[in-house]
């Protein structure tokens, strides 16, 4: 990928860039989506920045410092929402350098910045760090694609089960609510719409189960979901089926631990099924394949 191919796959500008892969490819321009089956693209909160936070410094002579923080880890998170997001998208392709100093001019800041992000992303298995030749974005093996499954089917049935013993009005409210703003997208036939929506409704449930480390593990868990389905979607492979989270819904409204559960470990067979991956474990016939 060229530096120009770099710089418009991170302003969202898909020209130049090669033809994205079904699912995962909506983009969007705000913190807080998610991508295909589940990523939130939240802010970290910054707790001891907050000006709320009783334990932050309020003396004047602080205030210069704080502020710089402030700014400091507002870039940081930017730089590393608008990198994440691209990949999410797949605006920047599984296997992409991404260089630090195209990057650092990209942004408009220094290396160091930029190399922070990198650290992070590298942290979250989204971003592999190869020693003296740099930083690229992930191309998760089938085997880890096979891991992150098992860990979905683990994590998710203990979201809903939390989401269940922990359900207010305002909650189901909220999870009806995104459920029509998909419906709404799929009767438009808003392809990219649907896709980002259909996977900001597993990170919604994961944030509204109120367990942080929960709603991490379903982010980590589903960013390599969406390196994976651009490396091995089928090409009839579709993003959520259409009544699939309304099913759910129903389930988490009703109580119904058992049926959520079930519903969503189904869920998670049909996303699993559009998938390639038995690719790792098949025995190639090579003389199959140049005999004839
Ligand atoms: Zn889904």
């Amino acid at each position: 990928m060229s530096a120009l191919d770099l710089l418009a796959a991170l302003a969202g500008d898909e020209a130049g860039v090669p033809t994205i892969a079904p699912g995962c490819a909506d983009r969007t321009d705000r913190p807080g989506s998610t991508c295909q089956h589940g990523v939130r693209l939240a802010r970290e909160p910054l707790d001891l920045l907050n000006p709320l936070n009783p334990d932050m410094p309020t003396t004047r002579a602080r205030k210069p410092a704080l502020q710089a923080r402030l700014q400091r880890e507002n870039t940081h998170d930017e730089i590393y929402e608008k990198i994440f997001v691209a990949i999410l998208e797949h605006r920047l392709h599984p296997g992409t350098k991404l260089v630090e100093e195209r990057l650092a001019e990209i942004f408009g800041v220094s290396r160091a910045r930029v190399r922070e992000v990198l650290a992070r992303l590298a942290h979250e298995q989204i971003v592999e760090m190869i020693p003296q030749r740099g930083a690229y974005v992930a191309k998760p093996s089938i085997e880890q694609a096979l891991d992150v499954f098992e860990a979905r089917r683990l994590i998710e049935p203990a979201v809903l089960r939390r989401l269940i013993e922990t359900l207010t009005p305002e909650k189901l409210a909220r999870l009806k609510q995104h459920q029509e703003l998909e419906v709404d997208a799929r009767r438009r036939e808003d392809k990219r719409a649907v896709v980002r929506l259909s996977g900001e409704f597993h990170s919604l449930a994961a944030e509204l189960a109120g367990n942080t480390a929960l709603a991490r593990s379903m982010r980590e868990l589903s960013v390599l979901t969406c390196l994976m389905i651009f490396l091995y979607d089928a090409p009839t492979s579709t993003s959520c089926r259409p009544d699939e989270h309304s099913q759910i819904i129903e389930a988490i409204a009703r109580r119904d631990v058992a049926r959520a559960e079930k519903l969503m470990l189904e869920h998670l067979d049909h996303i699993e099924s559009g998938m390639k991956l038995e690719a790792a474990t098949e025995e190639v016939d090579l003389e199959a394949i140049f005999k004839s």
